[in-house]
């Protein structure tokens, strides 16, 4: 794609707020204490070195809000946080992360997996309806499905 395409699709994008017409995703931290498990746990080992020395277990677990912000600030960025070997559940839980964890439309998971399918050899459905399907059945990360206001 030329640069001048990229920054014109770029500008399309920050303006296009999707419709209130589809679920949004979240990262339910409600969902991991009301089954006594730890997303102390699951963000520690996805911090980055540096932070996963900062940023022990204890503190994860005393305020995940400001752990999944760190995700934001800093640990995101690093290169291999979107690693293409990811699940597909395990690539929008840290597509969420990156966002500090604010509401998605599965249309916005995947226009950021975009980046993260072209770095495969293998293509992966990265398809609204697949993230939506994946992300409305997962019993592990504790995603939270948003209905939109009527
Ligand atoms: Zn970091």
């Amino acid at each position: 794609m030329a640069p001048r395409e990229s920054r014109k699709q770029q500008a399309t994008e920050q303006k296009a707020e999707p419709a209130q017409t589809a679920p949004r995703f979240s990262i339910d931290l409600g969902w991991y204490v009301a089954r006594g498990r730890s997303l102390a746990t699951l963000l520690a080992r996805r911090m980055c070195p540096k932070h996963q020395r900062q940023w022990g277990q204890r503190e994860a677990e005393g305020s995940p809000d400001k752990a999944i912000a760190v995700f934001k600030s800093c640990c995101s960025k690093e290169e291999d946080f979107l690693d293409h070997t990811l699940s597909l559940g395990e690539a929008a839980f840290r597509v969420l992360l990156a966002e500090g964890n604010r509401p998605l439309a599965a249309e916005e998971i995947s226009r950021r997996l975009g980046r993260w399918n072209t770095a495969m050899e293998q293509t992966r459905d990265t398809s609204v309806a697949t993230i939506t399907r994946v992300l409305s059945h997962d019993q592990f990360y504790g995603f939270r499905r948003e209905e939109p206001k009527e």
